[in-house]
């Protein structure tokens, strides 16, 4: 019996507690996954073990044959889960296993509603980690010790999972951890052989330190009975235990990938698709790269997890190497293996290193293509779209080199299906372009009921052509970095002088000119009216149904954009607008009959509703109702 000393009992952080309890609710039908969480824990700590030992290899203390045992006792209702890997010191413990110390995990909590579906959905976003051995053992002990550390800085963990745990100092002869679970009353099925092999196999194959079980064997007599007391165990190893991206495409089925994802990027559910490849020649590297079904919950946060799991010849380097893929891909998983870095690679010198950018580049057209390819299955790529769309989109500004292919990935909404999902893609705008049609053009909005109806679409409208609908925040900003799609120009249809290119013939423009000369009068006076309010006043062509629109200037900075950055307390400068008037329009015909005040009022409430329609603030609400309710009661 080891002697504890130093004995201390600690409250879990509060973030711990909450996901222990919804995970204990939520997780149940679930439960088996917790094997899965630990052997994941302990390869990791082989991982670790072997990285630290190529600088120091005492730190194996004479024991280099990494591997990972499990045991079980269906007597006592234990499970036993031991890996000879780093092991850890007792501030680490503290800290490893009693806090999480992800940014962003407040507030990730927040989200959990209590109801079981919705959160176990969550949770697995999130990853549980250790924690989900609680879902099946009312009490955990782990007996840790750091891998070169002294036979008396072992530290024993023990916790009922309900708010608080115990340390202490334990002697331990050997490095590395071993985690017992005392299973629940209903959980016991769990300490079975048969039960715990299919387990491993199911979702721990693919990794690759051994993943050991007792074998009892006993000699035979002559008859082929055992002989009591004869009895010798034997290890055997359960899984696969090679690394899964180092085997052959070919030998590798669907259920492994899947499985293998679930690992590198600790998830639950099964990946959208991945894309598998060897490269031989200058670089040499394997990459084994997922789209995820979902997003993880840290998606947007600054600091989140993202990049890549890095190897150098097989020896696990570290977690999140973000130097191999862009930012606008950070959704990416996946594993990197290279020959062409050394074994002491660190993030510093990653930065440096000139190969980093060549497999990077490489990398980034592996993640295009597979995304090209998953765009053939159209469900599949909605879904992948709904969820990290607005990602991608980041693309265009931060890949220069990239932009037409990720242009080729985006979707959007267009008037062509008039519905607010996403689904149309550049391409499929192009093929419906009518004869004569030079342009693609777009309309930003900040919702898509804003975009659909905006007064700028009526002209396209009128003449069947189509309009892409753009209302994610990020929308106006990501065309400000895209100007043309495979030689088509893109053409905002609320910015500079509109024009159709040869939809219109020489007669429809020569009568708009005629017009235009009528009403130069007409111009003059509302420009008067409305002084400095407007850069400009013209008639329209654009217009059908409504009386007046506002244009920004071709290359002004668009109304959504103004808004995102007043928001964030970027002042703006002003911009003032240029006032189009539809001349068939029977209240602009009703302007030119009036005059004084009611010319004056008439001209306010048009400008004022034409900045209303485009989802704009107007500077004195109240004297525009004033001015209408005046004008309602002539
Ligand atoms: P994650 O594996 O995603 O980091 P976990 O909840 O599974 O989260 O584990 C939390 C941390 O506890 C790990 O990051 C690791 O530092 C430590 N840990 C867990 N199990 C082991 C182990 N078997 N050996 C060494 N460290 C471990
Ligand atoms: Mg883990």
């Amino acid at each position: 019996m080891t002697t504890a000393t130093h004995e201390e009992t600690l409250g879990f952080q509060t973030e711990v507690k909450q996901l222990l309890h919804l995970m204990i609710h939520s997780l149940y039908s679930n439960r088996e996954i917790f094997l899965r969480e630990l052997i994941s824990n302990g390869a990791d700590a082989c991982d670790k073990l072997r990285y630290a030992a190529l600088d120091n290899d005492t730190l194996y203390e004479g024991d280099s044959e990494l591997r990972i045992e499990i045991e079980h006792d269906a007597g006592a209702g234990t499970v036993t889960v031991r890996d000879n890997g780093i092991g850890m010191t007792r501030d680490e413990v503290i800290s490893n296993l009693g806090t999480i110390a992800r940014s962003g995990t407040a507030d990730f909590l927040k989200q959990l509603s209590g109801e079981q579906q919705k959160d176990a959905r969550l949770i697995g976003q999130f990853g549980v980690g250790f924690y989900s051995g609680f879902i099946v053992a009312d009490e955990i002990s782990v007996r840790t010790r750091k891998a070169g550390s002294d036979k008396a800085e072992g530290v024993e963990w023990r916790s009922k999972g309900e708010g608080e745990f115990t340390v202490a100092d334990i002697e331990r002869e050997a490095h590395g951890t071993e985690i017992v679970l005392h299973l629940k009353e209903d959980a016991k099925e769990f300490a079975d052989d048969f039960r715990l092999q299919s387990l491993v196999r199911k979702y721990s194959d693919h990794i690759e330190v051994p993943v050991r079980m007792p074998k009892v064997e006993s000699a035979r007599d002559d008859e082929g009975n055992a002989i009591e007391g004869s009895e010798i165990t034997t290890w055997e190893t359960v899984n696969e235990a090679t690394a899964l991206w180092s085997r052959p495409k070919s030998e590798i089925s669907d259920e492994e990938y899947q499985a293998f994802y679930k690992h590198v990027a600790h998830d639950f559910s099964d990946p959208l698709t991945w894309s598998h490849n060897k490269v031989e020649g200058k670089l040499e590297y394997t990459s084994l790269l997922y789209v995820p079904g979902r997003a993880p919950f840290d998606l947007y946060e600054r600091d989140g997890a993202r990049g890549v799991k890095l190897y150098v010849q097989r020896v696990f380097i570290m977690d999140d190497a973000e130097q191999f893929l862009p930012l606008y891909l950070r959704f990416i998983k996946g594993v990197l293996d290279t020959r062409d870095l050394s074994l002491n690679v660190s993030r510093e010198l990653l930065q440096q290193d000139p190969k980093v950018e060549k497999i990077r580049s490489a990398l980034t057209k592996r993640a295009l293509d597979m995304l090209k390819k998953l765009a053939k299955d159209k469900a599949a790529y909605q879904t992948f779209w709904n969820t990290f769309g607005s990602v991608l989109k980041e693309g265009p500004a931060e890949d220069f080199a990239n932009r037409e292919k990720i242009a080729g990935l985006l979707r959007f909404s267009t008037t062509h299906t008039d519905s607010a999902t996403q689904d149309q893609s550049l391409a499929d705008y192009v093929e419906r372009m009518q004869e004569g049609q030079q342009k693609i053009y777009y309309i930003v909005a900040d919702s898509f009921n804003a975009a659909k109806s905006s007064p700028h679409l009526e002209i396209f409208r009128k003449k069947g052509i189509e309009v892409v609908l753009l209302h994610d925040r990020v929308d106006e900003w990501l065309m400000s970095h895209l100007n043309e799609y495979d030689g088509t120009a893109l053409v905002d249809v609320a910015k500079g002088e509109l024009d159709l290119g040869d939809i219109e013939g020489e007669e429809e423009k020569q009568a708009q000119e005629e017009t235009a000369k009528a009403k130069e009068d007409l111009v003059k006076r509302v420009k008067e009216a409305l002084g400095d309010q407007v850069q400009e006043v013209k008639v329209t062509h654009r217009l059908t149904d409504s009386p007046a629109c506002v244009v920004l200037p071709e290359h002004e900075m668009g109304f959504q954009m103004r808004r995102i950055m007043e928001a964030a307390g970027q002042p703006m400068p002003e911009v003032k607008p240029i006032l189009e008037l539809n001349p068939v329009h029977a209240l602009v015909a009703k302007l030119e009959s009036v005059d004084g005040e009611a010319f004056g009022d008439l001209a306010h409430v048009l400008l004022d509703q034409a900045i209303i329609a485009e989802g704009g603030h107007l500077d004195d609400p109240a004297a525009y109702v004033k001015r209408l309710n005046a004008l309602l009661t002539v």
